[in-house]
């Protein structure tokens, strides 16, 4: 059932307390009169009104249609225009404002070209074809980028072609299976199920020389509802371009892992070469499509019958390949160092300045960009100009807020990463991260975070009402919204509340968690939304199926900027250790079951455990001081707080990952073969998938010393 008209019955959100059959459900709509970390929360309660206040859908649909009104892709002068806007409404709303440049590697596409013959020479496809459609105008503008893939190899390939469904490694196992031999040939893979980068790796990996990822209908398109313009899905020329940049290995600039690519930075620094072992980039080509291309390619390709799971909803039997055609790919990229620029806007704190609570979003699209991201963009600029609000009525926050306009997410998180980088230890005070990317796609909140910060978000949800009436928490309880692209291997944690997801990657929190070990959260507000990385992206489609009155922005404007006020002001930094305790020792229980599977039934969890349960035991302490601040005196609280969040910094690992030191977080990271989803414990997990009994040995004790570590800093609270 839609929740929109499943709940169409009760829509005056003052009455919905009143209204809904719930006893519990109607107390928890009702404003908090605490809160974690307060001693006293009414004046907060009362700033978070006035706050609250403010958001205005008008201005927000004004802002994002600004926003959206050119293509303005990351190292465009389109894109700079963007950036000055919105440089232009920090000041406005009084932060400190100022435009960060830094020099980073990028394609941009110069030739992009895909052609397949019959075994009898007879043309089948010539393209890429231009995505249009008619009533989207906006789609044909000639600053539309070609469809490509950021960090594609540059080259030209004719070879025969294989099916590898979601490119995912079972799929490839699948192959191999059959005798399918890649080397040399071109793979054409479907969109979906894992990041598009780990399909390149993989197929890579296997030898082939070209990869077409293109966009089927089962996954996003007419098998899901009416295409663009009738409906939200996909249309028959729509492309999802995208990064096929290794994530997993590391983000950022390909050339400058770990250091910020600043204006000033030699040369020397510079890798030689990100497409070789140690970098982040294909050496091969690949070139995403549209299902209108893929289709004479997929249904001219002969081969074995493909298992029905691969069977995707063109009206022809798919095929594995090889045989039946020859393809031809070209794909010539303009490799330069480009400037892109950050935009940063600052309130400083009155009492803990150097304790940032950092807000962020990504301002570059790959064309316009209306729900990825600048639906996050206009949330975030309302939530600034709330906080403007409060700034200009005499309020200071007691930590500084710092609101962050990424660019160049889309090829590989590249704005945030080399910020995250520069900073260097000064984010050790950085007290939270709170991101939005695709802010608005329809009406179902989800959430992302550190398990310290699931609580917090809940209870942020249960401050704001939802436009479908009673609270943004009862909305998301009742629908509970399921992203299959961003599942984590956790195992289910029992009696949970509402779900809150893991963080893996795909946007700006991972430099700041994974990195930098900053606790951060991601929001969305979701719906049915296939025309992903596409010129159909736009204005026109978001107010048409989005958010057509741009009260999900207002939404997410009050969210995030509620994150951000709650953090900022607390007495003590509300993290809820107790929860990540808890989630610790059930991935750690999980990892133990699994080992036996792979063969290492011997190994010895029991010190992790033991400094899981010290972990845990810490937490239950530090939680006690956490609901009575009050009884703290007040020249205690900085101690407090500084050990309350080096706890998550603890987590960290110096040496980082096997194969990937950027990544040193030993609880969270991106899979290395799903690329979005989370993978809990990564070293102890990834070594066990690995059957490496003396590296899954290491790893539980970089995991165990970690723990440890975590425990003897959060043993200090109390
Ligand atoms: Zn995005």
């Amino acid at each position: 059932m839609n929740l929109r008209t499943g709940l169409a019955f009760f829509v005056l959100p003052a009455v919905l307390s009143i209204v809904l059959p719930s006893s519990r459900l109607a107390a928890q709509a009702l404003p908090p009169q605490a809160s974690l970390g307060y001693s006293d929360f009414s004046a907060e309660a009362r700033l978070e009104e006035k706050f609250m206040a403010v958001p205005d859908p008008k201005l927000a649909g004004e802002e994002l249609k600004t926003l959206t009104i050119e293509p303005h892709l990351a190292a465009t002068p389109e894109d700079r225009k963007t950036a000055e806007y919105v440089a232009s409404k920090f000041r406005a709303a009084g932060l400190q404002t100022e435009i960060v440049p830094y020099r980073v590697l990028l394609n941009q596409p110069k030739v992009e070209r895909v052609e397949a013959w019959d075994e009898t020479g007879h043309l089948l496809m010539s393209g890429p074809t231009r995505e249009h459609v008619e009533g989207d105008p906006a789609a044909d503008n000639p600053r539309v980028v070609m469809p490509f893939n950021g960090s594609s190899g540059s080259g030209d390939v004719t070879a025969e072609v294989v099916y590898a469904n979601y490119g995912r490694a079972e799929d490839f196992k699948e192959l191999a299976a059959r005798n399918i031999d890649l080397h040399g040939k071109i793979v054409i893979c479907r969109y979906g199920s894992n990041f598009r980068g780990v399909k390149v790796y993989l197929a890579q990996q296997r030898g082939a020389i070209g990869v077409l990822i293109y966009s089927d209908p089962q996954d996003d398109g007419y098998s899901k509802g009416d295409p663009w313009p009738m409906g939200p899905w996909r249309p028959e020329t729509g492309v999802q371009r995208g990064s096929v940049q290794f994530l997993f290995k590391y983000p950022g600039d390909p050339e400058t892992p770990g250091v910020a690519s600043t204006l000033d930075l030699p040369d020397s620094v510079r890798i030689p070469n990100p497409s070789g072992p140690d970098g982040s980039q294909p050496y091969i080509i690949s070139i995403p499509l549209s299902y209108h291309d893929a289709a004479p390619i997929l249904q001219a390709l002969k081969g074995p019958s493909a298992p029905q799971s691969w069977q995707g909803a063109l009206p022809f039997r798919y095929h594995m390949g090889p045989g039946g055609e020859k393809v031809h790919l070209v794909s010539l990229e303009d490799y330069q160092r480009r400037i892109i620029w950050d935009v940063i806007g600052k309130v400083e704190g009155s009492q803990e300045p150097d304790a940032w609570v950092i807000v962020g979003n990504h301002r570059d699209a790959w064309v316009y960009g209306a729900v990825d991201p600048n639906s996050g963009t206009a949330a975030m600029l309302e939530a600034a100009h709330g906080i403007g609000t409060l700034l200009r009525q005499g309020w200071r926050p007691r930590r500084t807020i710092v609101f962050c306009s990424w660019d160049a997410e889309e090829e590989g998180l590249i704005g945030s990463t080399e910020w995250v980088e520069q900073q260097g230890r000064a984010l050790d005070h950085a007290v939270a991260y709170f991101n939005v990317d695709a802010g608005v796609s329809g009406p179902d909140f989800t959430a992302s975070a550190v398990p310290s910060l699931k609580e917090f978000i809940r209870n942020i949800a249960r401050s704001v009402h939802s436009p479908l009436g009673g609270t943004v928490y009862q909305t998301w309880r009742l629908k509970p919204s399921v992203d299959s692209e961003h599942q984590s291997n956790a195992p289910p944690i029992t009696g949970e509340d509402v779900h809150v997801g893991d963080l893996g990657s795909g946007s700006d929190f991972t430099p700041f968690l994974q990195h930098a070990g900053v606790p951060a959260t991601d929001i969305e507000s979701t719906g049915p939304y296939g025309v992903y990385h596409s010129a159909f992206d736009d204005f026109a489609w978001f107010t048409q199926n989005a958010d057509p009155h741009f009260l999900y922005l207002q939404q997410m404007a009050r969210v995030l900027g509620l994150e951000a006020m709650r953090m900022a002001d607390a007495d003590l930094l509300p993290y809820d250790y107790v929860a990540y305790a808890r989630e610790i020792s059930v991935y750690i229980e999980a990892a133990k079951h699994r080992a036996p599977d792979a063969g290492l039934s011997s190994l010895d969890f029991a010190p992790a455990q033991a400094a899981a349960a010290r972990f845990s035991v810490a937490a239950e302490r530090a939680h006690v001081v956490e609901t009575t601040p009050s009884s703290v005196p007040s020249g205690d609280l900085a101690r407090l707080n500084l050990a309350l969040r080096q706890t998550e910094t603890a987590l960290l690992s110096d040496a980082g990952l096997p194969h990937r030191p950027w990544y040193r977080h030993t609880i969270f990271a991106p899979g290395e073969l799903t690329g979005y989803a989370a993978v809990v414990l990564p070293g102890v997990n990834e070594a066990i998938d690995a059957q490496d009994r003396n590296l899954a040995a290491q790893q539980l004790q970089v995991l165990t010393q970690a723990l440890n570590r975590a425990a003897s800093v959060l043993e200090t609270v109390h």
